[in-house]
């Protein structure tokens, strides 16, 4: 039988994973073990099995008897653990959350409803490392894939608008904090309905301002603000996000001619769906309604949203998305710059489809590769 080794299993992405592998059964078939890097000998997660104690995530040697690794620990623990399990010999499955191999020459970006094709191809050329991609791209291919594979995208360009936990449980946290701590100050003169907005609003911007404004993560207040940057700089004057955009589309979707992405991330205060706005140049004038079928057939989980006030306030949100597996496009029309500029707008759960979801996926299809 299979081995499969956990790593990262009870942070954020990882205890995700668990919750969809223990809903869908997927514990079966192969013999899982689960590693920590500050726990070891405590208890594995609640999987409905009887699990050995957690073991070392450091260890090489306990780690070399999988034949597929599963990490959600982040990238230090990949740079500091895969380059040694390969030098040792291991010749197993490398599946992990993190970036730090999205880009190597011999990986693959995971995202099988949209690259089942490169997923199998690679598989049988024997590839061993399947790395799951940026959740902003992840998303909106999983919404917009359709488009891409109807070769009908000459360019597209992305505006994000996404939430506090791709930046991390932390920042979740204090992004919370940060609205109870400026709704505790205005207080007095929310209890008023007779104070003015404008009173309101000078102290929600005080209380910002304030030095025990809890900012200690995003560095600036998120509550009632928007960030425009997210990640490090790059030369060219992109974000590092924004880079993420192109290098990762066309490397998921292994386009041979680079398809230009482009545009400004931004940190909103959701909690853990990202929402983008994109507008995509077509290569040629198709019919709005066509377009629309492309775009709805192309997965299972796409779902396209008809175009009123009523259906997009409903159900195109944050609040209507988070915790779901489907993946809303609505807002779809053409723009007046010309027939060929078409615009929409999707929301994902960044910690479903962009992030735990395709390494569910992917776990499966190498453990019926090898099986
Ligand atoms: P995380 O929540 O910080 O968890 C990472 C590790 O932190 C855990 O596995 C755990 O390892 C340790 N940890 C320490 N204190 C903990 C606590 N109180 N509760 C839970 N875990 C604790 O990280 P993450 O957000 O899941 O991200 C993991 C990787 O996935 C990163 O490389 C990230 O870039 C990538 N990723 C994240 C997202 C996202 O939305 N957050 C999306 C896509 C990819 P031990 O058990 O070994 O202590």
């Amino acid at each position: 039988m299979a081995r499969a080794a956990f790593i990262g299993w009870r942070g954020m992405v990882g205890s995700v994973l668990m919750d969809r592998m223990t809903s869908e059964k997927d514990f079966a078939g192969f013999e899982p073990a689960f590693f920590t890097t500050s726990q070891v000998g405590q208890k594995g997660p609640r999987i409905g099995l009887d699990t050995p104690p957690l073991k070392d995530a450091y260890d090489v040697k306990e780690l070399k008897a999988a034949d597929i690794i599963v990490t959600c620990q982040g990238s230090d623990h990949t740079k500091k653990v895969y380059p040694k399990l390969r030098k040792a010999g291991w010749k197993g499955y490398w599946i992990d959350a993190s970036s730090a191999m999205r880009m190597n020459g011999d990986s693959v970006i995971v995202l099988d409803p949209v690259n089942r094709t490169v997923i199998d191809k690679a598989l049988k050329k024997g590839v061993k490392d399947f790395i799951g991609g940026n959740c902003t791209v992840s998303l909106m291919l999983m919404g917009l894939g359709g488009l891409f594979h109807a070769g009908l995208v000459e360019w597209v360009t992305s505006m994000t608008y996404q939430a506090a936990s791709g930046a991390g449980a932390k920042n979740m946290r204090e992004l919370i904090e940060q609205m109870a701590f400026i709704s505790k100050s205005s207080k007095k003169l929310l209890d008023n309905p007779a104070s003015a907005a404008l009173d309101l609003d000078r102290k929600v911007l005080s209380a910002m301002h304030d030095d025990s404004f809890p900012r200690a993560n995003f560095g600036f207040p998120l509550a009632g603000n928007v960030l425009p940057w997210i990640d490090t700089a790059m030369e060219n004057g992109q974000s590092r996000e924004e880079w993420k955009g192109q290098a990762e589309t066309n490397k998921i979707l292994g386009t041979k001619k680079p398809i230009p992405v482009d545009g400004l991330c931004v940190r909103v205060g959701a909690m853990r769906c990202h929402s983008q706005a994109l507008t995509f140049r077509l290569k040629k004038d198709v019919p709005l309604d066509e377009v629309t079928g492309i775009i709805r057939e192309a997965n299972d989980w796409v779902r396209v949203i008809e175009n009123t006030k009523e259906k997009t306030l409903e159900k195109l949100t944050p609040a209507a998305v988070t915790g779901r597996l489907g993946v809303p496009v609505g807002r779809i029309r053409k723009l007046n710059l010309g027939p060929r500029y078409l615009t929409c707008y999707t929301v994902g759960d960044q910690l479903l489809w962009g992030a735990a979801e395709p390494i569910r996926r992917i776990f499966r299809i190498v453990l019926d590769h090898i099986s």
